[in-house]
This record gives C-alpha cells, structure tokens and sequence, in this order.
C-alpha cells in the first residue's frame, strides 16, 4: 500500500523519510523555538511533558528551543546551556518521555554570538547588533578553535543525554551566520577574509561533529538561505556553503530566513502562508540530503501542496504545534477541521520569551503547562449558561463541555467569535478565520448547546436550573465627552469594521491602541485588491523582497500600493504610537502604516469636532485635522449589565474576558481565563 493509499488527503506530507539508519515516520519536523522551559534549573520534566505531548501527536522529528555550547553562547543570563555530565542528565527527562511516546528528538545547539543579551557576547569581529546593547569582543584563534570544541562536545553530550540527534544553528544572524557574512566577519586569519575562510568555521563544526558523534545520529543545519539584511550572503555563496555542509557530514538542511535584526516580516500573521519556500526550492537538487523549509505553514494543505510541488522534503513548523499537539494526527485523521490553527499572532509565544515569560499559546493555553492545567473529566455534571461566545465564552464552553459538563451557549449576534469578527476583517488578520472555524467545530463534537440570536436578559436565566452561569459578554466601546461628538462625521470601530459605515476619504482616528491601529490598516486598503498578507508575490514587492536574489542578501526597494485615504491617528500620551503593541508584531504595525504615508500625532488634547474637521492641541498650539470621518478607538468598558441581577437572585456567577476587566484586555487573556476557568469549574 503507497502512502497516497493510506492518506489520500496529504500523501506526502505523511510519507516515512529515511534519515541514515533512522526513519522518520512523516514529513513534519517541529521547529526550534525557545518557550523558557529549557532554563528551568532542576530535571527537565516540564520540557518533558511538553514534546512528549508532541510526539504523541505523531510529530516525525521534534527539534527543542536553542541551547548553547557554552557560556559565551547563551542567549542572555543563565540561559540553557549543555556543557557538562549533570546538565546532560538533566535532559534525560525530555528524551525519554519523547522516545515513550514514539517520538524523535533532536537538540539545537545555538550560539547567540553577537545578539547574546549579556557581556560576555562573542562575535567573529568586535560589531554590535543594531539590535543589540552589548558590544561582542572578537574571537581569538584560539576562542575559535575552543568553539568549535565546544559545539561538538555539545553534540557529544546531547547523545548521551538520550537525542537522536542535533541541529547546528546557522541562521538567523547568530554566531555562526556571523562568520558567513562579511559585514561580520572582518577577520585576517583562517576563519575571515575570502569565502571559503568565512564557512570554515560551520563546515569544521559539522565534520569533528560527525566524526564524534558516529553516522546514525542525525546532524541538521540550519541554513540562512535568505538573510534579508543588506550585504548578506549571496545566492551562489549558499549554495557553495551547502555543499559544504552536505560534504562534512550533516544529515538535513533546514531553511533559515531573515535575521533577527532583519526589517522584513518573516513569520507574523500579515505574513502570506507558505511566503518563503521557494527559497529552499532553488536549492532543491543542489545537494541530495533532504531539505527542510519553514515560516508560515500552519494548515495541512498549505503543507502537502509544498511538498507535493517538490519545494523540499520536510516542512518545518514550531508554532502550530504549540497551538495543537495533535496537528499531525489529526491531518492523518483528515481531520482539517479540526486542528486548533496557529493565526501567528506572536503574542503568547514569541513576545512571552521577548519579555522573559513563559512562552504559551494564544489559541491553546495549555501548551507549556502540561503538567499545571490539566482537562479532565469532570465527576460532578453541571448545568451551565455561558452568555456570550467571544473568545472567552468560546473556550470556557468547549472545555467545560469536553468535561461533560452541560452547557448552553448564548450570543445575541447571529454569529459566534464576538470581537474576533471584527479582527478578521483587517487585513493581515485573515488568519483569525481559523480559530472560528475551530470553535464552530468543537462546539459540534462536544455538545455544547448553540443559541445564537438570542440576547440574554437576566430573567432568561434566573430559576432555569443553572448550577453557575459564566458572563463573558465583553465590552462596550468608551465614549468619549467631546463637544462635537455627535456630529455626522463621527463613527466608533463597530460602525466602521462591523456595521460596514461608509467613511470618507480623509479621516482623523481617536485612539492609537491595537484597535487604533486595525482601523487604520483596514482604512489605508481599497479592499478591492487582494490584501498583500494573500498573495505571496504583492507581500514580496511590498517588504522589498528580492526573489531573483541577485542582491545578497535578498533585499529590493519596496514598493508599496498608496493608501486608499489620506489618514491621521492621535493619541493623548507622548510616548512612541504603537508602543504597547506586541513587541515581534509592533514595529510591522508601525511600518506598514509609515508606508502608507499615515499621518502619526502623539501629544494631542482633543478641543472639538465640527463641518471643518478634528480640532486638537498639540504642544499648545490649535491644529485642525481636515476630515471627512473621526473614528472613535477610545478604549472600552466592561459589558456587565447581567451580573447585579443574576448576583442578587443567588446564582453562582463567573466573570470572563472583557466583562471581567476590559483594561489591557485581549484574546489571550480572554481564551486562557476561560480554559482555565472551565479546567477547575
Ligand atoms: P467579545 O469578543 O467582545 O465577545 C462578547 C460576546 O458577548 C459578543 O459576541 C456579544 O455579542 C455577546 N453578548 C454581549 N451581551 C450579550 C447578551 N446580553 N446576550 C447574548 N450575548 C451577548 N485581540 C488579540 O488578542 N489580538 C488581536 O490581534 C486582536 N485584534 C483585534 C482587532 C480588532 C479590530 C478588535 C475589535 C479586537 C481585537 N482584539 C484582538 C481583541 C479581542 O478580539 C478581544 O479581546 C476579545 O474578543 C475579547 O473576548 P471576550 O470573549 O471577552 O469578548
Ligand atoms: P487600548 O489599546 O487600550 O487603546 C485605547 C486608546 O484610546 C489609547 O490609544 C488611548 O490613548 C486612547 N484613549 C483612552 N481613553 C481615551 C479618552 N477618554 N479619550 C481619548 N482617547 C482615549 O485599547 P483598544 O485599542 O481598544 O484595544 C483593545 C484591546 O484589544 C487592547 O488591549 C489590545 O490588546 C487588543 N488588541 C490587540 C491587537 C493586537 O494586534 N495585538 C489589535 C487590536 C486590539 P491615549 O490615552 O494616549 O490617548
Ligand atoms: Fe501561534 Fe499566536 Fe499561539 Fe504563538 S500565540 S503559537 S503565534 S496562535
């Protein structure tokens, strides 16, 4: 029987890949991502719980988040490192859970270089990061040779901690990148100076590495195919390094795209799916070890149509198996439906890690706490009214019903999703579609009982046998006390995102917070043409990406569609517009605004609104901003009219999501305190 025989839906993306003597079951291999469990001091066991988890989601090969060689390689403080016996022991805990539960697994070994966050920072030469605070001290000879030793001790000790293998790190700008590119590398000796010299120190890496570790282990290197920085590598240095690589000894090659300091979205939502693997497909037949690619495949058929077209032999994925472990089953199921999609939205993953928290996921609160957030079964059935089914609601119903609890489900919109039908109507977040969908599917499978269109008072629920009732009936748009406010030309964001209110070609926008910013993304397009975050080659053009990649590194002048109206956004603080966004997402935000000439006023006192426009102070002199429209993205209260009644009559009442606290509020919190609510109720 072939594998299109057995899974006729994604036959390449689950077919076996042999990998020297070990074969991996099919063609996902989770990426590397840092999640903060690896720095955990003691025995490794709540990185343990988390892959295996993974694996028993039928992952083909599980890469953990970086860990460095030593210490000059760690990426800020105490970070993981793997040096010695005891630390070597400690990872025992993550490679048998894995291996229990049949998987594979295989440890990054990353050496931050110069965007180490500490003093101690090395670099092939003595340049700082511009992302950076720390300066490198330059590598001696000597401080070269002691690190490639200490990349292969590293490998050597990940063997006997139990891993099948490991992934060199050669992208993203960190060290070893470092010595590649010449803007770097301003080295005299061996390691600097002509090409060959610059690869030398990777390629000496894989080969003492493979002679050390013996053929079966699996050594993958992680390659900047795409640096997106200027004076990067160029197309014919990659390949000529691949082939290096290929000849010492490495196993895979995975795709690596962008630096970090790199100033081009690689991954976050307004990303196209799939944006970047016609990167790995130009070198596809260069060399004849598989080859990985990566950023932004989230969804099975995204992931066979790559493969399927023989863009490479492995598609790579962290984040949407952060959002479901169970992805690969589940595609093997043909179950599309229902898998838990990753909107790579950043804000629980990478900007977690950004702010030394816990990495977690937006859609799936319980990934990284697998062994403190447990959904069982519950042995006491309740009767449930949960009002409201925004993000909050939805997950409390889900999980609370996935218990076997009862549960009914109210909305006054004849939709579920709440705010997120606002979200997904922004371009660049069409991804949150997805988490709809899911809901809608979980909604069916456990039960939960749907009535839509049906706005709740307090009367429909009091001595209607509720054992609890859950208000997660979100927020209220703030109004805000202005002379002028009732004026024609003044909307809120529901009547320009949700009530499809025409707005006119100039417009001023109150309030620059997350709302502030989607109203403008979603005001500067036409909506006539296909947002570029839907077509790889708009997106392309649009970031100044080179894809004949006759630039080295990759990068073009951008060329961006004008805006579709002349735009002003305010805000009341001095600080930087955008500043509370998230810190991965932030700047993409700002930038994709700024290009679209968005007219950005911090420091306004709001005097009025009349025929002429929007009537502002601004370091104390009157301005007025000519406008057709003012949208009002002041903020939000919390929607919370039920709880007095349903409180006085004796029900047991839960708050969730923006009806609990609509400050600082978003979908995270939202999904996470309704999980976790259902977990415990
Ligand atoms: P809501 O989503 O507001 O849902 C409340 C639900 O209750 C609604 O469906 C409403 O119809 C229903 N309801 C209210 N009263 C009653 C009643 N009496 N009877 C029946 N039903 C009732 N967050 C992020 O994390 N990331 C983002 O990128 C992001 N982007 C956003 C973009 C936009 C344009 C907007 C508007 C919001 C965005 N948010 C984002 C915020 C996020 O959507 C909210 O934080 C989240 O939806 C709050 O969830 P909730 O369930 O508490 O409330
Ligand atoms: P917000 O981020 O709190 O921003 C509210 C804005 O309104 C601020 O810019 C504030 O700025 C202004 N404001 C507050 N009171 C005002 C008043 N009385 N008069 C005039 N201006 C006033 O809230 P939001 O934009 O409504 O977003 C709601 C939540 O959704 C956010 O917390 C956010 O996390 C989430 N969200 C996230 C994203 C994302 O991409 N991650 C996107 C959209 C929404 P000044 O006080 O400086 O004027
Ligand atoms: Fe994906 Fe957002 Fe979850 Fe990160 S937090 S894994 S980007 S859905």
């Amino acid at each position: 029987m072939t594998s299109a025989d057995s899974h006729p839906a994604y036959p390449h993306l689950l077919s076996p890949l042999q990998v020297g003597s070990v074969t991996i079951p099919n063609r996902v291999l989770m990426g590397s991502m840092h999640v903060g469990l690896e720095d955990d001091v003691g025995p490794l066991k709540k990185m343990g719980a988390y892959f295996a988890r993974r694996a028993e989601g039928g992952v083909g090969l599980i890469v953990t988040g970086g860990i460095a060689p030593n210490i000059d390689g760690q990426v800020k403080p105490f970070a993981a490192k793997l040096t010695n016996r005891w630390e070597a022991f400690k990872h025992r805990y993550v490679t048998g859970p894995v291996h229990d539960a049949g998987g594979l697994i295989a440890m990054q070994i990353l050496h931050a270089g110069r965007y180490a966050y500490h003093p101690l920072a090395v670099a092939p030469s003595s340049i700082k990061s511009p992302i950076s605070m720390f300066r490198p001290r330059a590598l001696s000879k000597r401080g070269v040779e002691r690190t490639i030793r200490a990349f292969v001790r590293c490998g050597e000790l990940a063997k006997t901690a139990g891993y099948d293998g490991v992934e060199v790190m050669g992208s993203e700008g960190y060290l070893i990148n470092e010595f590649i590119v010449e803007k770097t590398n301003k080295r005299g000796d061996g390691y600097g100076g002509a090409y060959a010299a610059r690869m030398r120190f990777p390629v000496e890496i894989v080969r003492r590495m493979r002679e050390a570790v013996g053929p079966d282990f699996i050594i993958v290197y992680r390659l900047s195919m795409l640096d997106l920085v200027k004076n990067g590598s160029s197309w014919e240095q990659i390949v000529e390094l691949a082939k290096a690589i290929e000849a010492a000894g490495a196993s895979i090659i995975n795709t690596g795209i962008g630096w970090h300091e790199a100033r081009v979205p690689t991954i976050a939502t307004m990303v196209p799916r799939a944006a970047y693997t016609w990167v790995t497909a130009r070198l596809k037949g260069e060399v004849q070890i598989p080859l990985v690619t990566s950023n932004r495949i989230n969804m099975p058929e995204t992931a066979e149509d790559v493969l399927a077209r023989g863009d490479a032999d492995m598609i790579s994925m962290a984040r949407p198996l952060l959002a479901d472990p169970d992805w690969v089953k589940k595609a093997a199921a043909q179950d599309a439906a229902g898998i838990n999609t990753c909107i790579a939205c950043n804000q629980a993953c990478l900007d977690h890690i950004f702010q030394n928290k816990r990495a977690t996921c937006l859609v799936n609160p319980l990934a990284c706490y697998e062994t403190e957030v447990v959904v069982e079964p519950t042995a006491t059935k309740k009767t449930i009214a949960v009002v409201g089914a925004g993000p909050a609601g939805l997950a409390f119903s889900t999980t609370a019903a996935s218990r076997g609890h009862a549960v009914t489900l109210f909305d006054k919109s004849a939709v579920i999703g709440g705010q997120f039908n606002m979200a997904r109507k922004v371009p660049g977040k069409e991804e949150f579609d997805e988490t709809i969908r899911y809901f809608t599917t979980m909604i069916e499978r456990t039960g939960v009982d749907l009535q839509l269109g049906t706005a709740v008072t307090a009367d429909d629920l009091i001595g209607k046998g509720y054992d609890a009732v859950i208000i997660a009936t979100g927020v209220h748009p703030r109004r805000i006390d202005l002379p002028g406010i009732d004026h024609d030309k003044v909307l809120s964001y529901v009547d320009v995102l949700a009530g499809g209110a025409e707005v006119g070609k100039a417009v001023a926008i109150i309030g620059a917070g997350g709302i502030g910013f989607d109203v403008a993304e979603f005001l500067a397009h036409d909506h006539e043409h296909a947002s570029p975050s839907l077509d790889v080659d708009a997106y392309l053009a649009e970031w100044g990406v080179d894809k004949t990649m006759e630039t080295p590194g990759g990068l073009t002048k951008p060329k961006t569609a004008p805006a579709a109206r002349d735009i002003t956004m305010c805000q009341r603080g001095e600080s930087k517009m955008g500043g509370k966004l998230g810190k991965t997402t932030g700047w993409i935000h700002r930038q994709s605004l700024k290009k679209k000439d968005v007219t950005m006023l911090t420091g306004v006192s709001y005097q009025r609104i009349d025929d002429d426009g929007l009537h502002i102070l601004r370091g104390g002199e009157p301005m007025t901003i000519p406008c057709d429209t003012v949208v009002v993205c002041a903020g939000q209260i919390p929607a919370r009219e039920l709880v007095a009644p349903l409180k006085a009559s004796g029900l047991t009442v839960h708050l969730i999501g923006g009806a609990d606290e609509a400050a600082e509020l978003d979908a995270k919190r939202a999904i996470d305190q309704g999980t976790r609510l259902a977990a415990s109720i």
